[in-house]
């Protein structure tokens, strides 16, 4: 019997670096449960996240099962093998039912000729102009972007394949959830290529219940969303216009839906992800990872004493590497250099200036964007404390918890899936309901 494994409407990607927060990450998701909205929670962790930590992905498991057993939480959640190939599936079989098929380094590397002009004539009736449903204008798919898309994507999608077929010859089909990744890479996917993909997804018969296109824009780590709002909101409705397409016409999961990468903190598109899920009553899988680590650092900053000196080294710490700890995310971060205060600038700051600096509140005057990202990416410092740094988060669990629940309850959850600013503006409307019954 094959049981399919359904990744619900609402869920939320939500990383955990050092395994302590898993609580208090689903705490968050108990709040909006207890608000209305059932939103289930994923942890996601990736091979390169484990290996700059030195875990496995068993730990991810425990500190999960544990926080599900200790707040009750009887819905589903996952444990997400976050951006795999073939060469680093191995370690997550045993213990993840989410699998993020990263073919990113695919793109681009054309397929046989004689498996592109077998897709182009098997697609052929996708050329011309189609009526998704819910857009007022024709979405027209012309021969040479079927073409193109598929010399530059359907190698990628049948490297996908492969991953998919691997996982499933140990997990068995229906016994995890598949999603396809293509964010990592140097250039936006349009609606047209997605729609394309999708069908190339469809026919290598992976099952995908979500994908990860890279949007148009900037999604630095851990800061806002940078570019053009409007066309992120055009692209965005087109693209959950294309998935309901791609479900009714080509078989693919009635609950595929799209994945937000690097999702956390991109508060200026949130207003247009959630209008879009109400316009289609569409569901999103939004992804966050290192958000929560910062509020670990926010936490330890409050906490005063011995943790806000520890925060205050690794500011130290992660200044003086900078460069080799920017250098891999080069793509994904913006650091102006001249904004990042001196170390021992920090070393002198209250507890209320170093958390104002760090925390995501664009209104706030102190609030650093340069410094919030050379922290995102200064894990590895934190990392490379051990036990010295761990110990600290237990110490002051309780700081620590209340921030990681409160930013992703109140900055991600509020605005993407309730669609409002704040616990007063949902209190508002539902006392505004109540009074129209
Ligand atoms: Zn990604």
């Amino acid at each position: 019997m094959s049981t399919t494994l359904q990744l619900p409407k609402y869920s939320l990607g939500t990383g955990d670096r050092f395994a302590h927060q898993a609580k208090a990450q689903l705490a968050a998701c108990v709040k909006a449960l207890d608000a209305g909205l059932a939103i289930s929670p994923v942890w996601n962790k990736s091979n390169r996240e484990h290996t700059i930590i030195g875990s496995e992905p068993a730990s991810t498991r425990r500190a999960a099962d544990a926080a599900v057993k200790e707040l009750g939480w009887k819905l589903p959640y996952f444990l997400d093998a976050d951006h795999i190939g073939l060469a680093t599936v191995d370690r997550f079989l045993a213990v993840s039912d989410f699998y993020t098929i990263d073919v990113a380094d695919f793109i681009g590397k054309p397929a046989p000729a004689a498996e592109i002009d077998a897709f182009v004539t098997a697609q052929n009736g996708l050329v011309g102009s189609l009526k998704l449903k819910g857009i007022a204008e024709d979405f027209v798919i012309t021969e040479t972007d079927m073409r193109e898309t598929a010399t530059k994507f359907l190698f990628a999608v049948k490297t996908a394949g492969e991953v998919y077929r691997k996982i499933a010859s140990v997990k068995g089909e229906g016994n995890f959830i598949p999603e396809v990744s293509m964010d990592e890479t140097d250039r936006a996917q349009s609606p047209v290529e997605l729609l394309i993909i999708l069908a190339a997804v469809a026919a290598e018969g992976i099952p995908i219940q979500t994908i990860a296109p890279k949007f148009s824009g900037r999604f630095n780590k851990g800061v806002d969303y940078v570019g053009d709002v409007a066309q992120f909101e055009r692209e965005f409705l087109l693209d959950v216009a294309a998935i309901g397409y791609a479900v009714h016409h080509f078989g693919l999961p009635a609950n595929l839906k799209l994945s937000v990468h690097s999702g956390s903190d991109k508060f200026s598109i949130y207003p247009a992800i959630h209008s879009a899920l109400k316009k289609f009553d569409a569901g999103v899988h939004l992804k966050t990872a290192g958000t929560t680590w910062l509020e670990e650092l926010i936490g330890l900053a409050e906490a005063g004493g011995a943790g806000f000196a520890l925060a205050k080294e690794i500011y130290a710490e992660a200044f003086a590497h900078r460069e080799e700890l920017c250098g891999p995310y080069a793509t994904v971060i913006d650091i102006d250099p001249a904004t990042l205060p001196a170390p021992e600038t920090v070393a002198g700051w209250t507890s209320e200036q170093y958390t104002s600096a760090l925390r995501h509140v664009q209104s706030d005057p102190a609030y650093n964007p340069s410094l919030r990202q050379l922290l995102h990416v200064g894990f590895k410092v934190a990392a490379k404390m051990g036990s010295r740094y761990l110990n600290l988060l237990e110490a002051n669990e309780a700081v620590i918890a209340k921030n990681v629940t409160g930013n992703l309850y109140e900055r991600h959850i509020l605005p993407v899936f309730f669609g409002v600013s704040s616990e007063a503006q949902l209190a508002a409307h539902a006392s505004a309901k109540a009074g129209a019954r």
